[in-house]
């Protein structure tokens, strides 16, 4: 990751068609269970290369739903895998070697905060 949908997210759509990797699924198909879209963080590029922003955050109308997440990198594979992602529940990998791109302007502590993406 990159960024990560939350509980306030009202299934309107507005977002999956913006990502460029389609790295967004909607409830349906949301891993965790929770009836919400969903980002993998194995997919998402925080459009890096794509966009001067995350496309997502900045479609979605409900403020503060899209946030920072911790990078999808080598250093926090253990986050990802380690059962404390989505409440407990553990994130399954399609490919647990992969090193996402990543923004480097955003600090882990903002990422750990789960800072808005979109700020006012
Ligand atoms: S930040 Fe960009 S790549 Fe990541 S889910 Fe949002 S639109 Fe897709
Ligand atoms: S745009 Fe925001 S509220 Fe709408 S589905 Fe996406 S994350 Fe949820």
């Amino acid at each position: 990751m990159a960024v990560i949908i939350g509980d306030t997210c009202i299934n309107c759509a507005a977002c999956i068609d913006e990502c460029p990797v389609e790295a967004i699924v909607d409830e349906d198909d949301n891993p965790t269970g929770e009836e919400y879209y969903y980002v993998y963080p194995d997919k998402c590029v925080e459009c890096v290369d794509h966009f001067d922003s995350p496309a997502c955050a900045e479609a979605c109308p409900t403020e503060g739903c899209i946030t920072w997440d911790m990078p999808f990198t080598a250093d926090h594979k253990e986050y990802f895998a380690g059962g404390n992602y989505i409440d407990g529940e553990n994130y399954v990998m399609e490919d647990a070697d992969l090193i996402m791109p990543t923004r480097d302007d955003i600090s882990l502590e903002d990422r750990a905060a789960r800072k808005n993406v979109v700020e006012d």
